[in-house]
Parts: structure tokens; sequence; C-alpha cells
């Protein structure tokens, strides 16, 4: 079990093995009471029966079938890489980014002089534009809109790309990626009619919840794809739970159901799925999105609601910058250093449903308070009288 944000890491070279990034080690979780069977893969799941059915994969293969009873169960299988229908899979330097085994792939194939088109620029894009540029390669990241879009406010997405662009990354931002050309290997993309050379291409275009165990057996899903939950992560069948990226999220700012495939969501609902799954009584009261970052030497900080996705959830919102004068208790000087942060706001009341910030590490340490503000539903007036002074730049 390892860590997926690490996998950027086996891409630029810093990391060249799994146990490097092992974040649950066999022996840490005997320890805990769980049973791990690492090589089997469920195909099937007799739930009026209670029987899970798998067979064994991997190196060791054998095709050995086991066969397990349960009382309740949860589904956490995960998501699976969206990738663009545009005929590509067979050819050699196309790539997606989800186990370390692709990761390693894509490592091994990357060499100095390349020249490399990512397509989506959410964080995942974007750190592996970081990783290839550190290995040499001439990197074109190719966004439709703008990078973080969702996640940053315009102005924030527009200090980022200055930033990628001076470490060498070329924004093509607005752009429709049309298709890959080659003939077994990659030579050029096609972006809005236009042919560009190209040595590999690689799709962080979001992810698909994987749900095929739970809709082969009618278990119900959402518009969205995902499985659908209520506020005891139980599926729509009894005694079946779900978390993480193969089911949908109650947001906690909008109290919509959304789709949101991020770690910190999964462990929260993972959580709350374990407790009710051994017959607890725990309820989700939403998940609060905390994503923080580093991209080309810079902090990235983003959490609550993008103005964009608060529109998307249906809350009219606005966004602030936000420029600290001074803190009660100054650890940091936020003054000193190149911060920009954003508070996002809901329209008609004043309260806090969203935070970001662009700088020096420093600024994160703000984030907790933050958080909170968003977590127990502050208005900008309380964060003033808190003795947290700022100016806010009305836009
Ligand atoms: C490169 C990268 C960087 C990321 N960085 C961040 C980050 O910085 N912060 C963040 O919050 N999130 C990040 N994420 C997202 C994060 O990794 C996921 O949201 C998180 O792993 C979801 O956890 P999960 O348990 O739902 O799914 P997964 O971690 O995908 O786990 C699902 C597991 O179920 C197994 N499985 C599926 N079907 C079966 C079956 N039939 N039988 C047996 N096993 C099965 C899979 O093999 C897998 O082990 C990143 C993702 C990637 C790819």
């Amino acid at each position: 079990m390892y860590s997926r944000p690490s996998l950027t890491a086996v891409i630029s070279g810093e990391v060249s093995s799994v146990d490097q990034i092992h974040i649950f080690p066999s022996k840490f979780l005997r320890d805990a009471g769980v049973t791990v069977f690492p090589s089997y893969r469920v195909n099937e799941i007799n739930f009026p029966n209670k029987i899970v059915h798998a067979r064994s994969v991997g190196a060791t293969g054998g095709n050995e079938q086991r066969h397990y009873g349960f009382n309740n169960i949860i589904l956490a299988t995960g998501s699976i890489p969206y990738v663009p229908k545009v005929g590509s899979d067979q050819l050699k330097g196309v790539f997606t980014i989800r186990k370390f085994r692709e990761a390693k792939l894509l490592s091994e194939f990357s060499s100095e002089g390349l020249v490399a088109h990512v397509i989506g620029a959410g964080f995942v894009g974007l750190e592996v534009a970081e990783a290839l540029a550190k290995r040499g390669i001439k990197v074109s990241l190719v966004v439709r809109s703008r990078i973080l879009r969702l996640l940053v406010e315009e102005d924030l997405s527009e200090r980022l790309t200055r930033r990628l662009e001076g470490h060498g990354v070329q924004a093509r931002l607005g752009c429709c990626f049309e298709g890959v050309q080659g003939d077994r290997k990659v030579k050029a993309v096609i972006i809005d009619g236009q042919r560009h050379r190209s040595d590999m291409v690689v799709y962080a275009t979001g992810v698909s919840p994987n749900v095929r165990l739970a809709t082969e057996t009618g278990i119900e899903v959402s518009t969205n794809g995902a499985i659908t939950i209520d506020n005891r992560m139980q599926t729509s069948l009894k005694g079946v739970y779900t978390a993480g990226d193969c089911c949908e999220t109650l947001d906690f700012v909008s109290e919509c159901k959304t789709y949101r495939p991020i770690g910190s969501v999964a462990a929260d609902e993972g959580k709350i799925a374990g407790v009710n799954a051994v017959e607890g009584a725990e309820e989700s009261r939403g998940t609060i999105r905390q994503q923080y970052n580093k991209l080309f030497g810079t902090g990235v900080v983003s959490m609550g609601l993008s103005s964009e996705e608060a529109h998307s959830l249906g809350l009219k919102a606005k966004s602030f910058t936000m420029r600290v004068k001074s803190l009660q208790s100054e650890p940091f000087s936020l003054r000193k250093r190149e911060n920009i942060m954003k508070m996002v706001v809901e329209q008609g009341s004043d309260r806090i449903i969203g935070w970001q910030s662009i700088g020096t590490r420093e600024a994160s340490f703000l984030s907790h308070y933050m958080f909170d503000c968003i977590l127990n539903h502050r208005g900008i007036s309380e964060v003033a009288e808190s003795g947290l002074k700022f100016d806010l730049q009305v836009e």
C-alpha cells in the first residue's frame, strides 16, 4: 500500500522502488489486526448470500480462488483514469498515471531531449509536468480552460502559469486536444487542428469511479457515475458501505452531493464507513476539500470551495484578495514574503466558504485557522475581530 501522491517522485527519478513510498507496511497492518490478501482480485460479490469471490493475480499468479463470508462490507474500489477516446491506447509513448507500475514505465521511457504533451492541468497534470521537466524533457501542458480551474481563482491561476513557464513548461491554455498521430509510437499530437511533434503523451484528464462490483448487483449509482451514499456512507443496499474515489461525497459547505476523488476525502469517508460497518453510529456532516501541494517551488493551498466550484454547486460566491496586515502572534512574517491569498465568501451572507494561497509554505499555517472558519460558518467580520488584521481587496 503505497502513497499515490509520491508517484510523481518516481517519474522525476527521486524514487525508484515501491518500498520507498509504502505508507502501511504489512507488519503495521498485521499489528493493527488487519489481514491483507495483497494479490487477490475480487471478481464477484454475492450480496444475498454474503460471500466474496476472489482470484489470485500478479507475478505469483496461480489463479487460485478464495471465498470469504461477511456480515457487512465496504466497497472502496477507487477509480480508473479517464482517457480521451481518440484511439491512442495502443501507441507506445501514451501514459496514464495511477499505479506504481505506470509511473515506473513512464520514468523508464523518459529521457532528456524528448518532447512531451501532458493533457490536463489539475494537480496531477501539473506535478507530472514538473517531474518530466526535471528530467530534461520539453513539456507542453494542454489545458481546455486554465490551470487548476476548479481549485483556485483566475489570478492565482495566471500566476501559476507564469511560474511554470519560468520553469520551461509551455502552457497551452484554452486549447482543445484532438488526438495523437503515430504508427506504433507517438509522433505528434493534434491541438485545435494543428499538428505538433511529440514523443510522449500523458493523460491527466481525471478519473472515473470504479463501480463494476457495485453495479453488477444493482447497487445504485448517481448521475455522475459514482456509488450513491447516505450520511452513514451506506449504499442503496443495507449493510454495504462505501468510501473514497468509487463513491459520491457530501460537500460540507453546499450540502450537495458531488464527486471529489481526492485522498483526504477518501480518508474521512473511510473512517465513517469503517465505524458503521461494525455496527457503530457515525454520521457524516460532509467533507471540506483540503489540498496542499508544492508546485514549481511554490506552495499551493486550496480548501473549501473556489468561486467556480461554488457556482457549479448552486451557490453564489465572490472572492477577495486577502492581505494580512498583522497577526496577534506572528510566528511567520507573511508580509515580507510573496504570498497571495484569496478568500471565497458566499454572496448575501459574509460566510467564508473557501480559502486559497500561493506562495511560501508559511502561509499554510494560516490554513488551519481558515479551515476552522469554514467548518464553523464564520463570517469575515468574525475573522476581523479575532485579532487577525487583514486588508481585503474587493474585485
Ligand atoms: C499521481 C497522483 C497524485 C495524487 N496526489 C494526491 C494528493 O496530493 N492529495 C490527495 O488528497 N489526493 C491525491 N491523489 C488522489 C488520491 O490518491 C486518491 O483520491 C485516493 O488514493 C483514493 O483512495 P481510494 O482508497 O478511494 O482509492 P485507491 O487508492 O485507488 O484504492 C483502491 C484500491 O482498490 C483496489 N481494487 C479495486 N478493485 C478491486 C477488486 N476488484 N479486487 C481487489 N482490489 C480492488 C485497487 O487495486 C486499489 O488498491 C493523487 C492521485 C494520483 C494518481
